[in-house]
Order: C-alpha cells, then structure tokens, then sequence
C-alpha cells in the first residue's frame, strides 16, 4: 500500500535517515522500531507530508505522494498520530470526535476543524458516528468530559477514535503505548487489532514497548542511527545480532 524507496532527510550536517526502504503492505500492522534517534519519527513525518525527504520517494496505492501535504493524504485515507495526542483540551471527548466528520474529509483539516459547530446542528450521521467510536472504544462514560482532564492512555484512544471518524485507510501511529498504564494498553492494543481485523485498517506503528510489537505486528522494521538494519517476523528480529546491538548501544 505504502512504498518507501531510498529515502534520506538531512537537517545541515546531519543525516537522520539514510537511503531507507520498505513497504507497508494492504492489511498489516507493521511495526517500526529503534533506539531513541534513530530517525523513526522523521521517517513518519515525510510519509505523512510534514516535510519532504532530501531524496527519495514514497508511493501511496501506485500513485507519488513525495511532498504531497498533509491535508491532501488526509483526502487519500492516509493518517497519523502524533507521539503526544493532540486532542482539543476545552472541548469535550465528544466534541473532539465531531471537529473531523467523514463528509470533511475532502477539505482543508483546518476549514473543517472551523465548520464543526455547523456539522454538529446538521448531520445527525456524524453524530450516529460518533456514539459508534465511542462504543467500540469503550469511552463512552468519559463522552462529556474536557478532553483534557483524560488519562494520557485515554488521550490515545481519543486519539485513535479521530482517525475512526475520518475515511482512513492507512494510519500511521507514533508511540500509542507510550506512558499508557497496563489496562488502558491492553484497550489499545484491541482497538488497533479490531480497526485492522474488522475495518481493513492498515497500520504502520512505532513503539518500544515490545511486548505490543510482538502482539500486533508482523513484519517489523528496525531503524538504527538513520539506516534500516533489518526486517522480518518479531521471533527472527529478537534473534539478529546487529539489533542487539543496537539495543545495547554497542
Ligand atoms: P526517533 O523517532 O527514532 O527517536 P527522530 O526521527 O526523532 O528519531 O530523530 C532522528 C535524528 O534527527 C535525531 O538525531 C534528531 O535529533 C534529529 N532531528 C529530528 N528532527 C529534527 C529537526 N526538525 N531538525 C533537526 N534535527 C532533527
Ligand atoms: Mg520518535
């Protein structure tokens, strides 16, 4: 579905991703994973238009989306999450759900996140929507809450729930175990398996906890100081020496 081919980024003297390939197949959950700097963030980041790679390309279902902007892959299903949620802090989880409505998902994200209130007095489909993710979520009784008095676990799902609200197809989630207590993890863990098992998600994840790597993905990717330096099955990637290596900062 995603093909990344020979992509670098330099920021001046420093090259944070180093003539980088792979391909994000239709269906998976594909894991990326690394020691801290190794470029994985920045790699997410030119997928998802924020900036264009120094050189390299990245095909999105057979078509060039190199530098494309993000709200134009937004139109073309593809989404990403943000290591720290960005979720509406004074609008309520409910709220939150409404700023990114399906119908809006053509236009600019900024004109939509202006046109919400206008969505909410006359879609009745949106608001179906919304009880829908919150349901299968298992949010509903924190609906009415600040979206800012959440749980940070509860930010992320809130955060998954945004990308249910919008047509995507391809979701590119930075971190989504990171600082989530056990419980709210696990809810992670399963909203993501479900996404990609009864909705047709395809996922690209970067994580460090391995657990939920070896949980949900296959293959998974290893990046280290800009380079990928191997791929395959979770069982195979514990076992390669150079990713120890890596690990252990040797
Ligand atoms: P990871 O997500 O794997 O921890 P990053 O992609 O965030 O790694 O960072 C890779 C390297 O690129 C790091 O050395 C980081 O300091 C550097 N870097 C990331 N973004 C920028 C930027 N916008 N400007 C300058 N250097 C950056
Ligand atoms: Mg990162």
């Amino acid at each position: 579905m995603i093909r990344i081919e020979n992509v670098s980024k330099s920021f001046g003297g420093l090259q944070a991703v180093k003539d980088v390939s792979f391909e994000v197949a239709q269906g998976s959950i594909t894991g990326l994973i690394g020691p801290n700097g190794a470029g994985k963030s920045t790699l997410f980041n030119i997928v998802a238009g924020l900036f264009p790679p120094t050189s390299g390309r990245i095909v999105l279902d057979g078509q060039d989306i190199t530098g494309l902007p993000t709200h134009e892959l937004f139109h073309r299903g593809l989404v990403r999450t943000f290591q720290i949620p960005h979720e509406f802090s004074q609008m309520t989880v409910r709220e939150n759900l409404m700023v990114v409505p399906p119908e809006q998902s053509g236009e600019n994200l900024f004109n939509s996140w202006l046109r919400w209130g206008r969505v909410r007095e006359e879609d009745t489909k949106v608001l179906e929507r919304v009880d829908e993710v919150l349901d299968f979520l298992e949010i509903s009784h924190v609906a009415d809450e600040l979206a800012g008095n959440l749980s940070g676990g509860q930010k992320k799902l809130l955060d998954l729930g945004r990308t249910m609200m919008t047509d995507a197809k391809m979701v590119l989630l930075d971190e989504p175990g990171a600082g989530v207590n056990r419980t709210l993890l696990g809810k992670i863990r399963e909203a993501i398996r479900r996404l990609n098992t009864e909705r047709g998600y395809t996922f690209c994840l970067i994580e460090h906890d391995m657990d939920l790597i070896s949980q949900l993905c296959d293959p998974v990717h290893v990046m280290a100081n800009g380079e990928l330096i191997a791929s395959g099955p979770m069982s195979e990637i514990r076992q390669n020496a150079e990713v120890r290596e890596a690990y252990l900062g040797g």
